[in-house]
């Protein structure tokens, strides 16, 4: 059986949890490699602060606290989205309003942002769907204009650039995803990206259960209590000395990731050319982290019957994202607009097997069956 994902594991990930286990002897959150990995992120793409999560979900949350949200403040959020993206602004009191996917590619249409924005719009939140950039600058331009704050969900876009510049550093906050059907792994864990100074003091605090203790930590104020709302969002020591030996490792996953997604590419280009289904898009202002292998196929019937005939030689392929503004928690707070180019994903997009771990012989014969 050939699985949609796999997870891939380094080798060094239980040396590293056994050093935070034995050596520095400290399991809980904030440690080490914890910080390790918050430098990683902050030095190598150049954020101001980065505080790791146990999800990426949990990131979201805490951006949708540091947006300070009132009852009834729009968020305008890609219908064709992972449920999180919304429902850590739900969660504030926001109303959602989605907008529609571009027709080349399932990134939210930046053109039609515009016309969704009230005087009671708060938030845009850019999803950058597989890894690739949606077009920050017209989205950054809206939110000078009319003061916003941008949220990507960069859970997909680790190590993905647009015009050069990272993914997640573009925004305001930021939030990625170390799930295991990501590129980097920690079984749960996300990280917080904060790009402007004004959130940095409040993040930390959301962050420690409402308390300034990282600041006490640092021998900043010399007792530390209670001074705002919060969870427990930092994960343990344990996810994060799993999450460094995957962070040792990045270039080389992202370089076999690469490989086998151009080898699709390539094999796949010449029925794409016959009109069979379309291929990834990625624009010119953007770069490919090969997260995911999707096609779009001309309707529900092809994609179904492709699944099919996948299934029938035991490789599993997948389809994903149902429109959430017609979901079942969603549907009748949903303003009525057609958002047609979300349907159409959810329709008719399929994802093929994409990790690690395949192998290239794998991915020929994949497409084989696919041409058929
Ligand atoms: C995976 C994913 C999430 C959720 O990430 P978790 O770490 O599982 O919370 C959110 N948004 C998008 C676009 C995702 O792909």
């Amino acid at each position: 059986m050939i699985h949609f994902n796999q997870p891939h594991l380094t080798g060094k990930e239980t040396e590293y949890i056994a050093e935070a286990v034995l050596k520095n002897g400290k399991l809980s959150g904030n440690g080490e490699f914890t910080k390790r990995c918050q430098r990683f992120f902050e030095e190598r793409f150049g954020f101001k602060k980065c505080l790791l999560t146990t999800s990426c979900t949990d990131a979201l949350e805490m951006a949708a606290l540091l947006c300070d949200l009132k009852p009834g403040d729009e968020v305008i959020v890609p219908s064709y989205t992972f449920v999180s993206s919304a429902l850590a602004f739900v969660r504030e009191g926001a109303r959602i309003v989605f907008a529609d996917s571009m027709s080349r590619n399932p990134n939210i249409d930046a053109d039609q942002i515009e016309a969704l924005i009230t005087p009671r719009t708060k938030v845009i939140v850019p999803v950058h769907y597989a890894g690739v950039a949606c077009d920050m600058d017209k989205i950054m331009a809206l939110a000078e204009k009319y003061n916003l704050i941008v949220v990507e969900d960069a859970a997909q876009a680790i190590d993905s650039y647009y015009k050069g510049r990272p993914l997640g550093t573009i925004g305001h906050l930021s939030a990625f995803s170390f799930h295991e059907t990501k590129n980097i792994i920690a079984g749960e864990g996300g990280l917080l990206g904060i790009n402007d100074e004004r959130f940095i003091r409040r993040s930390e605090i959301l962050w420690e259960k409402g308390t300034n203790r990282a600041e006490f930590f640092r021998g900043e104020v010399n007792k530390y209590g209670w001074c705002d709302i919060g969870s427990s969002f930092l994960p343990s020591e344990l996810t994060a000395a799993f999450l460094w030996a995957q962070l040792e490792s990045m270039d080389e996953i992202q370089d076999r990731r690469k490989m086998l997604w151009n080898e699709y590419a390539h094999l796949l280009k010449p029925l794409a050319d016959a009109g069979r289904f379309t291929l990834p898009d990625i624009p010119e202002y953007a770069t490919n982290n090969a997260h995911m292998f999707y096609l779009v196929l001309p309707s529900l019937e092809k994609r179904t019957e492709l699944i099919r005939r996948l299934r029938e030689e035991d490789i599993l392929a997948v389809f994903h994202y149902l429109s959430l503004h017609s979901s079942p928690y969603y549907a009748d707070k949903h303003d009525g607009r057609r958002l047609p180019q979300s349907d159409r994903y959810s329709d008719c997009l399929v994802r093929l097997p994409m990790y690690y771990d395949l192998e290239l012989e794998t991915v020929r014969q994949i497409v084989e069956i696919i041409a058929r």
